[in-house]
């Protein structure tokens, strides 16, 4: 079988096209650099992300994340602080330099969140929003389309297209997990997707092991396959108190935890030929 994608995904597709590099300040995603995009699922407090952000950067991430509009499954369940929790996040930015990757879920939210943030993530449940995929095309800051629950890599590629074709070149794959009849786990986190997309894309290829597995001992080795693999990014989920989380406590690693992270993985990156985060 050999690996051959719809000839209507044109600008996502590779056709001979060098690997793609984003550039944000001194931060590169892709070429010979892992970049490692860590922090709370929700940014909580100006504490708790205070606390989080210098931990990470302590510990050699290269951008930070933090929810602040939240996709939650149920309305009762905390929704982020919105624009109160981007004002934390830029400041949070000003302390420890590190750039800030946040979902933004509708098109109207796109202004405020271009404001605060240098990496918009569209989350699993927006990756099919067109409308939204359009107004992103707009922009000219880089996008994290995390690959949808059910999609196809060829679905998920028709979303990037969108955000191509608007005209904003900076589009990175995130894979996350998809659903399966695994019950153990919350997702089933496609390694596979790795190798594959750098083959049929020249896009940034970033591996989010939190959500793809929901459980935190199964993080590590999941982030070790991923760069194995050829990812040319990390999406991890750290909490100073994962006890105490609002959201997605039990796949969160505690600051010490992603310590350990880093300093497992950083050997598999050098066996690759990369560098990890800013370590
Ligand atoms: C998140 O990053 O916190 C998140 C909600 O991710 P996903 O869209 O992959 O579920
Ligand atoms: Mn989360």
């Amino acid at each position: 079988m050999s690996l051959k994608i719809s000839s209507k995904i044109k600008l996502a597709a590779r056709n001979d096209r060098e690997d793609h590099i984003i550039q944000i300040g001194d931060t590169r995603i892709g070429g010979k650099n892992i970049a490692v995009m860590a922090g709370p699922c929700s940014v909580e407090s100006r504490e708790q992300l205070m606390e989080a952000a210098h931990g990470i950067n302590a510990h050699g991430a290269s951008l930070l994340r933090g929810g602040a509009f939240k996709p939650r499954t149920l309305p009762y369940s905390f929704q982020g602080l919105g624009v109160e929790g981007l004002k934390i996040l830029a400041d949070a930015r000003e302390e420890t330099g590190l750039p800030v990757v946040t979902e933004v879920m509708a098109p109207g939210e796109v202004s405020v969140v271009e404001e605060y943030a240098d990496v918009f993530q569209v989350g699993a449940r927006n990756t099919q929003n067109y409308p939204l995929l359009k107004r992103l095309g707009e922009t000219r800051k880089p996008v994290l389309l995390k690959r949808g629950l059910s999609s196809t890599i060829e679905e998920w590629l028709g979303a990037a297209e969108y955000i191509l074709n608007g005209g904003n070149d900076d589009v990175m794959l995130c894979e996350r997990g998809i659903r399966t009849y695994s019950k153990l786990t919350r997702f089933t986190l496609d390694v596979t997707a790795v190798p594959l997309l750098k083959e049929v894309t020249h896009l940034p290829v970033i591996v989010d092991p939190s959500h793809g597995t929901g459980v935190r001992s199964l993080v590590t080795p999941m982030a070790a396959a991923s760069v194995a693999a050829g990812a040319d990014g990390l999406m991890i989920e750290v909490h100073p108190r994962p006890e105490e989380a609002m959201s997605d406590g039990a796949q969160s690693l505690t600051v010490e935890g992603f310590a350990s992270l880093m300093a497992e993985v950083k050997p598999i990156a050098s066996a690759v030929g990369k560098k990890l985060g800013h370590t």
